[in-house]
């Protein structure tokens, strides 16, 4: 019966359908129902078998309190009442809550605190041994900071798991943020520690929110050198973003030499984002887990968590750029397919049952048919980002 199943053992899936309760408000770009329709896919594919999906498990407060502060979190839950005491409201956002980008919403510290379990959970299973590979898709809330919520982040995840795994395990972690945003939350979390080394590619902080992730970040005292940011111009495309990703993920791992990489895969680099200026297909989404794959096996025997984040094109981006994050981590065939097919095609019943609903035209194939007008000023663009990478690389051997 069903689709046949690909899994190996060495892949977990962490997921519960409540982790769509993470909900700022109706109509917000970031939207984690926006994994039902990724995950159906999934499912679709035989890709994710029941046997290798494990439910988030809510983090603890001491498990908070490594990173975000006893106050903020206090604040966090009096905010999250269904009416919350006018004493809190009127201090919402001295704690980064605003009515437009970062709302609170009711029932935010229980949803928070399990979107951070699940990501310690994958920290755990991998760390332990017990697989090589798991996946936290309704995980990355990387902007979120030690005393405040922003950018729709209110507990940073990847943070508290990173903290977890240094405190639990000894372990080294190479922390890789391919937002289209800065992962600003998780560089300032460890910005002076020189066991954790984050490495963001994100489009420059001239145009785009955070405003941070400059290339001249680069940690400080006993941890300089290990915070490296490559900020790309505008309008970039798939070749510049990858060629720029590449030489500097295999510069720092091979000089890092970490124990466990943390991945952030926010999706909102495709050219369809409407919430950045980046150009580039889900090609990109294709190359880019299978650089991780590689530098996972070759620098620390396989252990790798990868974990969701930002992407505001529901329908035509992050389904399939999460199920290509997935496919590539648990070897599934499909991978090799579109390395010889760029036009292989989506399972036409998930097609079917999703255009129903989707507002928009939903792609037919896995990657885009990019013969797109090649951007104007591309030349100028790949020489400027070239420069970038090579300061970036400054310090590197
Ligand atoms: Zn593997
Ligand atoms: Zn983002």
């Amino acid at each position: 019966m069903g689709a046949p199943q690909y899994m190996t053992k060495s892949s977990l899936f962490i997921y519960s359908e409540q982790e769509t309760g993470y909900r700022l408000q109706q109509g917000h770009p970031f939207n984690q129902e926006r994994l039902l329709p990724t995950i159906d896919l999934l499912r679709k594919l035989g890709a994710v078998p029941e046997s290798i999906v494990h439910a988030p498990i809510t983090a603890s407060e001491d498990q908070l309190q490594a990173v975000h502060s006893s106050d903020y979190i206090e604040a966090v839950k009096a905010l999250s009442q269904d009416n919350p005491e006018e004493l809190w409201q009127i201090q919402a956002d001295k704690y980064g809550f605003d009515m437009e980008d970062t709302p609170y919403f009711s029932g935010m510290h229980e949803v928070t605190s399990l979107l951070v379990g699940g990501s310690v959970l994958a920290v755990d299973k991998v760390m332990s041994g017990e697989t090589e590979h798991a996946i936290h898709l309704g995980g990355g809330l990387h902007h979120a900071l030690k005393n405040k919520a922003a950018g729709f982040c209110v507990y940073n995840d990847a943070s508290v798991a990173i903290e977890y795994a240094k405190n639990r395990y000894g372990a080294r972690i190479l922390y890789i943020d391919t937002d289209v945003h800065h992962g600003d939350g998780v560089q300032w979390s460890f910005y002076s520690e020189p066991d954790v080394c984050t490495l963001s590619i994100h489009e420059t902080g001239k145009y785009l929110f955070p405003g941070t992730g400059a290339v001249n970040e680069r940690g400080e005292g006993t941890a300089f050198g290990t915070c490296i940011n490559i900020p790309v111009e505008p309008y970039t495309e798939d070749a510049s973003w990858l060629e720029c990703f590449e030489d500097v993920l295999n510069k720092v791992a091979a000089q890092f030499k970490p124990d466990l990489i943390v991945s952030q895969h926010g999706c909102d680099a495709h050219a369809y984002d409407p919430l950045s200026h980046i150009h580039c297909s889900m090609d990109i989404y294709l190359a880019m887990p299978q650089l991780i794959h590689r530098i996972a096996h070759q620098h620390c025997a396989g252990r790798w968590v990868a974990l969701g984040g930002g992407g505001y094109d529901f329908w035509r981006v992050v389904p399939r750029a999460w199920s290509l994050l997935w496919l590539e981590m648990s070897d599934n065939p499909i991978i090799d397919h579109l390395t010889c097919n760029r036009a292989l095609e989506l399972p036409s019943a998930w097609l079917t049952q999703w255009q129903a609903i989707s507002p928009v035209e939903l792609p037919t194939t896995w990657l885009d048919n990019t013969d797109w007008t090649p951007m104007p000023r591309r030349q100028e663009i790949t020489t400027k980002n070239r420069q970038t990478k090579e300061l970036a690389l400054l310090y590197l051997t």
